[in-house]
């Protein structure tokens, strides 16, 4: 049985749905990994984000079109993450049309060059473990930031470059509605907000959504800028807005709502940030900074902090190699033993690799069990299948789906991997 909070966020945030912000502006929430927006102008609409794929940004424009037959008059990209910008030519029906973005668009995703030596295949098999490509409805609940269930042809398809970079924060007119573009460096740093100051609708792009920031993807990302995060948090907090349509999850009503929601996931970053520097300046130990790491009642109690996507221990991990690098102060990791080694002294210790065998099978602590696999798969133990089913099982309890699917894309593999 699946962690029952992870099946809740998954039937409220992600269930299809087309959801009115105010009079001539939508959300269409559910039909792809990401939300994609409409805003109607007078003769034309336009289109916030895009979808991941041509299939589900068809879905989205069939029902957008059921609202209004205006033509799509340009295209705003909030950030560069393919999830968000690879429907643009379904959008854009064959005309050449505006798409702004951010002046710094780029992405560790929009196109991995494979004439540079860069890690891309871990890359890819680590996102399509995180996004749990392959495995079932069943297995895979959720995306942790959209559903699980979504189409997938034309993944990745449909994307069409900007053709206007935006530089500066500025005013624009989206065809008599009055807006504002603002630069909130996040989750990216080529974020974008959309503000509409007339009816106070704020689109943060993925800088909030219904679940704990995704500070680090565990399949692997370059360092999140945390206190820039924070810090735009605050400027999109003080829009005052009393709509706001994220990137991914349902929006949110009222203005007092939008503040708190806002407000509090600021303060779980500055927490994190804080635990962690905390930990650094006193020396302790990484994984005892991680151990010791909760959010503070008035935090962890909101159900939009709930670790469905990211998760507060790898965040503090991801602080610290992203603030002072891999070197954690410990002079002993300067140096370094081969996982082999270190398994042949453990059970040198434990008086012979059986007894490594035996603890594992004993131990009622999963996370134990796991290294003590790793210490018997370095020393060329058979341990894979027993490493397959803590997995498993680890999965089960877990809330963070992007965990959730990497367990269990992982034991499969392991399993696979033994059978050949
Ligand atoms: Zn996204």
């Amino acid at each position: 049985m699946p962690n029952p909070a992870l099946l809740h966020h998954n039937e409220t945030q992600f269930a299809k749905s087309i959801v009115a912000l105010a009079p001539g502006m939508w959300t269409a929430v559910g039909y792809a990994a990401s939300t994609q927006h409409m805003i109607e102008g007078a003769q034309s609409v336009t289109i916030i984000d895009t979808s991941e794929s041509t299939s589900a940004a068809a879905n989205v424009l069939a029902e957008f079109r059921k609202l209004t037959a205006k033509p799509v008059g340009r295209i705003i990209y909030t950030h560069s993450h393919r999830d968000h910008i690879s429907g643009a030519t379904v959008f854009c029906e064959g005309k050449d049309i505006p798409i702004l973005a951010s002046a710094g668009f780029d992405s560790d995703l929009v196109g991995q060059d494979d004439t540079r030596i860069a890690p891309n295949e871990a890359l890819g098999r680590r996102t399509m473990a995180q996004f749990g490509i392959g495995l079932s409805p069943e297995e895979r609940i959720s995306l942790g930031c959209g559903p699980g269930d979504r189409p997938m042809q034309g993944m990745g398809a449909g994307h069409i470059p900007p053709n206007e970079l935006v530089a500066a924060d500025r005013d624009i007119d989206l065809d008599g509605v009055e807006a504002r573009l603002i630069h909130v460096p996040g989750e990216t740093a080529d974020h974008m907000a959309v503000w509409l100051p007339g009816p106070k609708v704020l689109f943060p792009g993925d800088n909030w959504y219904h679940a704990f920031p995704n500070l680090y993807a565990i399949r692997g990302t370059p360092y999140r800028d945390f206190a820039a995060w924070a810090d735009s948090l605050q400027v999109l907090a003080d829009l005052d807005a009393e709509v706001l349509a994220p990137g991914h999850t349902q929006p949110v009503f009222g203005a007092d709502k939008v503040r708190e929601v806002l407000v509090t996931t600021r303060e779980a970053i500055l927490h994190v940030m804080r635990h962690t520097a905390e930990g650094m300046n006193a020396g302790l130990p990484m994984d005892d900074i991680v151990a010791t790491l909760t959010l503070p009642n008035d935090l962890g109690d909101k159900p939009w902090l709930g670790e469905f996507y990211g998760k507060a221990a790898w965040s503090a991990r991801a602080y610290a190699s992203g603030t002072l690098g891999w070197y954690d102060g410990n002079p002993t990791h300067l140096g370094t033993l081969s996982s082999a080694t270190r398994a042949r002294h453990i059970a040198d210790l434990a008086g012979g690799a059986e007894a490594l065998v035996a603890q594992a099978n004993a131990t009622s602590d999963l996370q134990w069990r796991l290294e003590l696999c790793d210490h018997l798969i370095a020393l060329g133990h058979p341990a894979e299948p027993l490493k397959a089913a803590t997995m498993i099982a680890l999965a089960e309890t877990e809330i963070n789906a992007t965990a959730r699917n990497t367990y269990l894309w992982e034991a499969k593999r392991l399993g696979e991997g033994a059978a050949s």
